[in-house]
């Protein structure tokens, strides 16, 4: 067995709406194709993977540095202990070979596409769904349909009133039942209204989660907490700079309603830094690491156990990025549930159709790998790029 070729393809994402601070009509995505010399029903094995949604592409990083140090490494060095599949860890420390400690940031983005590339391809060696090779190699009991809410109710660049709410009843058409919306991007009192309109749609605040995308100081902080804290909202996204925690731990301090963070955080330290510093509360404070722009599923695994060392239950661990990977990870890993962005950031957003939607719970498919090849839209990028 040999890896032959790695590649990689900026992919655009589909589609133009905002957060608070940021529009993603120019977002990219690495799609990331490990290929081997192993054949299996006639077709090539290849190893498939993405980094996140609402980073960008990091085809220089990938390119300049990271394939060149694997294809130097060579598969042997690869390999784990059977010699039937590869050791993630092995190849997150090769693709990482002389690069300092710290400075945590597009790199994590470049090498976690890679790393859970290697995963897709170790499910495929298997013939199984990757959310079973998940599962043996971190022991877990995985439940197979988890909870997931439908992300969405950003700033959209035209159209009037009522479209949150119309986009919100799309998703309860699709089958959801709890959904996630923006906030931050327009005044308090607008927010206040557009929270309003939407849980016209969920019924109840335990079923809308409210995201600041990291916008908000301290006094601006506060001010939204005290406008929110009567609906009883399901969570209160990234209230601050993702990095300062202490303003996390103010805020908690003020706010008894759930806080979720963590999308931002690209390490295992960092997320031990949130751990010591962020005062996040076990039992009600929700994790949102995503594997894909921090270094991959190896580095998530290490930032699940820190989770746990310090009280936390690996339930509260939603991944940030709606999309068939951290479903799979979801799943595989036990966490608490994942999110869908049904409508929007295609063609990496949402499920495949074999996903199954059961009660407001998903269920992976039945295809080999993280089943990218099986979402309709997101089969020609990847024809693109084997080609
Ligand atoms: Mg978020």
């Amino acid at each position: 067995m040999r890896v032959t070729e790695i590649r990689e393809l900026s992919v655009p994402l589909e589609g133009n709406i905002s957060n608070a601070v940021v529009n993603f009509a120019e977002h990219t995505v690495s799609l990331v194709a490990v290929l081997t010399d192993v054949v299996r029903d006639g077709r090539q094995v290849i190893g498939l993977a993405f980094n996140s949604i609402g980073r960008f592409a990091q085809g220089g990083i990938i390119r300049d540095r990271v394939i060149p140090r694997m294809m130097a490494a060579g598969t042997d060095a690869l390999l784990d202990a059977e010699g039937s599949g590869f050791d993630p860890a092995k190849v997150l420390a090769t693709a990482m070979r002389n690069e300092k400690p710290g400075g945590h940031g597009d790199r994590a983005g470049a090498v976690g596409a890679l790393e859970l590339a290697f995963w897709d391809l170790n499910a495929k060696l298997r013939g199984e769904p990757a959310w079973v090779t998940i599962a043996r190699h971190f022991g877990t009991t995985p439940q197979e349909a988890m909870p997931v809410y439908a992300a969405g109710g950003y700033y959209y660049g035209t159209g009037g009133a009522g479209q949150l709410r119309d986009e919100l009843l799309r998703y309860r058409d699709m089958g959801f039942d709890a959904y996630k919306m923006k906030i931050g991007g327009a005044s308090l009192a607008d927010d206040v209204r557009r929270i309003e309109e939407a849980l016209t749609v969920a019924g109840d605040g335990s079923r809308l989660a409210v995201d600041a995308n990291g916008r908000f100081g301290f006094d601006e902080a506060i001010a939204y907490a005290d406008a929110i804290r009567p609906f009883g909202l399901r969570w209160y996204e990234e209230i601050g700079d993702p990095l300062d925690y202490d303003l996390n731990r103010r805020v908690a301090e003020c706010y008894d309603g759930p806080i979720a963070t963590g999308e931002n955080l690209f390490s295992a330290v960092d997320t031990r830094n949130l751990l010591r510093h962020g005062g996040m509360r076990p039992g009600r404070d929700v994790f949102q690491m995503d594997a894909g722009i921090s270094y991959g599923l190896v580095e998530y695994g290490r930032m699940i156990a820190l989770m746990e060392e310090h009280g936390f239950d690996r339930r509260f661990a939603f991944p940030h990025g709606g999309h068939m990977i951290n479903l799979h990870i979801v799943v595989g890993m036990g966490l608490g549930g994942c999110e869908a962005y049904p409508g929007v950031f295609q063609p990496f957003g949402g499920y495949a159709a074999e996903c199954r939607l059961v009660g407001s719970r998903v269920v992976p498919g039945a295809s080999p790998g993280f089943g990218l090849e099986a979402k309709d839209d997101l089969r020609p990028a990847i024809a693109h790029l084997l080609n």
